[in-house]
Order: structure tokens, then C-alpha cells, then sequence
């Protein structure tokens, strides 16, 4: 047992993150609630949550590269997949 071991929660979200993002959509629908969860990454300078600003899709629609845009620093970035998280 490792103590790095994702929570269940977190399991199910990257799960989820990926399927949304081979089918080249940037949110997830929440089947329990409807909601849409956007996704974002934590900003590499300020630390806080920063949102899709742009993606980049291959021919069959799949999302392949996702640029995030800070709100706080005004910085974007390139957000690996593991690094995406659910609002
Ligand atoms: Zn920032």
C-alpha cells in the first residue's frame, strides 16, 4: 500500500478527464447532478486554478494538448493530462 495511492474520488475524476477528453470535450458532465465540471489546472506561478484557454485536437477529435490561461498572473500553459483536475 502506497501512501501516494489516489482517494476513489480522485480515481474516478482522472477517469473521467480522460474520457472527456478523447471524446475533445474540456468539461465533464456530472451524471448525478447534471452539472458541467470544467476542467483546470493549478497555475505553475500563482498556484491557483486556471481555466482551458485554448486546445489542440487531432483529426479524430480527441483533445491532444490543452494551454490553461491564468485569471490571477495572466500566464498560460501547457496543462498535462495528470495535472488536470474537476471543478
Ligand atoms: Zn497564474
Amino acid at each position: 500500500m502506497s501512501a501516494t495511492s489516489p482517494a476513489p474520488a480522485a480515481v474516478h475524476d482522472a477517469e473521467a478527464i480522460r474520457q472527456a477528453l478523447a471524446a475533445g470535450q474540456h468539461a465533464v458532465a456530472d451524471p448525478a447532478t447534471g452539472y458541467h465540471r470544467a476542467l483546470y489546472a493549478p497555475c505553475p506561478s500563482a498556484g491557483q486554478g486556471a481555466a482551458v484557454w485554448r486546445v489542440v485536437k487531432e483529426h479524430g477529435g480527441a483533445i491532444t494538448q490543452l494551454t490553461m490561461r491564468c485569471a490571477r498572473c495572466g500566464g498560460d500553459f501547457v496543462a498535462a493530462p495528470e495535472a488536470l483536475y474537476l471543478r
